[in-house]
């Protein structure tokens, strides 16, 4: 701001100046010239004054001499007091230190005359003695003394004049002087004023304009806006300081904007979990609530994970795995039962390097563990998974008790196979999962042939231990994936998961073989099976529509002879009894 302040000092000291030379021209006029003018007018005038007193009383004394007339003595007397008036005032320029020496003889020849015309009023000569040379003589001596007197007053008539003149000039002389000074002062006033206009432009006003616009861009919320730097020491500090408040609000607004940002991952994530949470709540399918748990957590933590639960021995063992489209789980690689004790803390320390493990805990007991191959998990991320885990140990821990029961009333008491209702529930969750996924699946449907001959030939008694016999016969050559059914009588149904057509013929063989190759002790009975297979196709609207297709092979194989396999649209193998 020092400009401001060098200008305003450059307004002040020519405002001073110029009072300055005001006062000064004003008193000199007051109290010096004007006086001086006045009073060598007065001079003049005074002196002119003089002059017409004594001529007045010169006219009138001659008049009075050549008349006695005492009438013409009046104008004498009138001249008289006029005299002394203007005397006086020119007796009191006497004292002036350039008093003019005809003024001196100007009251001199006066006095003289004066006294000369003393005598003339004495005398008493009439008219007729004016030719008398005595007569002629004293005339002509007061007519000298006049003489003498008009001499004087004219050159100080004309000195007080010419003073005057002198004066009134320098007066002039000393106005114009003082205007051209003050005209010249005001010049170089405005011109340094116009001077330092335009550097306050450029210094003050211009960076002030620029302050501005930073400040109403901020305003508007364009935190980016700066001011640049206008060399001005206190407008650069307010900048500067005006850009600091921008970064930091820019900063805030940053973080605030990443804070809402991963609030809102947040709710995201807990939405997920409460959805999740509700579907596994809602399932009494160890398996639904596996498959779901390991996917919503290898979505929350972007990583493929598996999720191990403990089973009925108390091993952990491997159930789902995330980056596995059929699910299937690779024989475990980390029996986790070594390495995670019942203690939650106990499965985080488990893992190390680019493994994570999460426990599931239940009352205290470590149920499950879910590992997931990721390397860093964000806090958030992990409470998220955190909440899961803990839904998840109480969905799986209630669909195992479920199961545990349900599968006691699932289970056919003569062959220990699942029964028909287990069938129907399984059928309707692995025709969807075929459906959802574009997952192929196959069914067979098994009947012993000549059942009834058996029973009536050898006894009911047999009949069961052959139906026994072909039950333990199916399940040991079924695949892990695949599940058998009583589905009633001496009929066995099998669901033959990921399994297609060309698949599903070469698993029916080998379940026609194995109920061949049975054989009733004391007997000589053959115990022979018909197959009829069926696979799922995209022209089938419902799982109850590839029940009747396998039962349509199987009528096909019954028909075509027994003891063979006929898939649903073509016979795929036979074996002649
Ligand atoms: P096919 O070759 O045409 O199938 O002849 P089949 O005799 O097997 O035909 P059908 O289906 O008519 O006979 C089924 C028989 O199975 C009738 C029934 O006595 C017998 N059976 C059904 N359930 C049991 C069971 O639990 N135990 C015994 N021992 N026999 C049963
Ligand atoms: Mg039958
Ligand atoms: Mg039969």
């Amino acid at each position: 701001m020092w400009e401001l302040q060098r200008s305003e000092r450059a307004t002040v000291w020519t405002l001073c100046i110029l009072l300055v030379l005001s006062v000064a021209s004003s008193a000199y006029l007051i109290l010096v010239s004007q006086v001086r003018v006045v009073e060598l007018t007065e001079m003049t005038q005074q002196s002119r004054l003089s002059n017409a007193a004594m001529l007045d009383q010169e006219t009138s004394l001659r008049g009075w001499l050549a008349t006695r007339d005492p009438q013409f003595l009046q104008p004498y007397r009138e001249g008289a007091r006029e005299w002394d008036a203007a005397s006086g005032a020119l007796l009191e320029s006497l004292v002036r230190p350039d008093v003019n020496e005809n003024i001196v003889t100007m009251l001199l020849t006066h006095q003289e005359w004066e006294e000369w015309a003393t005598q003339a009023r004495a005398m008493k000569a009439s008219p007729a003695d004016r030719s008398s040379g005595r007569l002629s003589a004293f005339l002509l001596e007061g007519k000298e003394l006049f003489d003498d007197y008009r001499s004087a007053q004219e050159p100080t008539t004309e000195y007080f004049s010419a003073q005057r003149d002198d004066a009134i000039t320098d007066q002039r002389n000393a106005l114009i002087l003082v205007m051209v000074a003050t005209l010249g002062l005001l010049l170089v006033a405005a011109s340094l004023a116009l001077q330092r206009g335009r550097r306050l432009r450029r210094t003050v006003t211009a960076p002030l304009d620029r302050l501005s616009t930073t400040i109403g861009s901020l305003r508007s919320g364009d935190l980016s806006a700066r001011t640049s730097a206008s060399g001005v020491v206190e407008l650069d500090s307010i900048g500067a300081a005006l850009g600091d408040l921008a970064t930091e609000l820019q900063a805030a607004g940053d973080e605030a904007v990443a804070r809402e940002a991963r609030l809102l991952r947040l709710a995201t994530r807990f939405e997920t979990v409460v959805r999740v949470g509700r579907e596994i709540s809602a399932s009494l399918s160890t398996r639904y609530v596996s498959e779901s748990v390991t996917a919503a957590a290898a979505d929350l933590l972007g990583a493929p994970a598996t999720l191990w639960v403990r089973d009925d021995t108390g091993i952990f063992r491997a159930t789902r795995r995330s980056d596995d489209p059929r699910g299937a789980v690779p024989p475990s690689t980390l029996v986790a039962s070594t390495l995670v004790g019942d203690v939650a803390a106990d499965a985080r320390s488990a893992v190390s390097g680019p493994t994570r493990a999460y426990p599931m805990v239940l009352a205290g007991r470590v149920i499950g563990v879910l590992e997931a191959n990721v390397d860093d998990v964000d806090a958030d991320a992990e409470q998220v998974l955190e909440a899961l885990m803990a839904t998840a140990a109480a969905a799986l821990e209630s669909a195992r008790l479920h199961g545990s029961i349900r599968e006691l009333a699932d289970i056919d008491p003569l062959t220990q196979l699942s029964n028909r209702r287990r069938l129907e529930s399984d059928m309707e969750t692995e025709w969807d999962r075929s459906r959802r996924y574009g997952r192929p699946m196959s069914f067979v449907m098994l009947d012993l042939d000549h059942f009834k001959m058996l029973n009536d030939e050898y006894g009911h008694l047999v009949g069961d231990t052959v139906l026994r016999a072909a039950a333990t016969a199916v399940n040991g050559v079924l695949r892990s994936s695949d599940t058998a059914y009583r589905y009633g009588g001496e009929e066995i149904a099998l669901i033959l998961r990921e399994t297609g057509p060309d698949d599903a013929a070469i698993v029916a063989e080998r379940l026609r073989a194995a109920v061949a190759s049975l054989t009733v002790d004391g007997t000589a009975a053959t115990v022979t099976a018909s197959l009829g297979v069926a696979s799922a196709s995209d022209d089938m609207a419902h799982q109850t529509e590839l029940v009747s297709c396998a039962d349509a092979a199987l009528y096909d194989a019954k028909s075509g002879g027994r003891n063979r396999v006929m898939h649903w649209s073509a016979p795929v193998a036979t074996v002649a009894g």
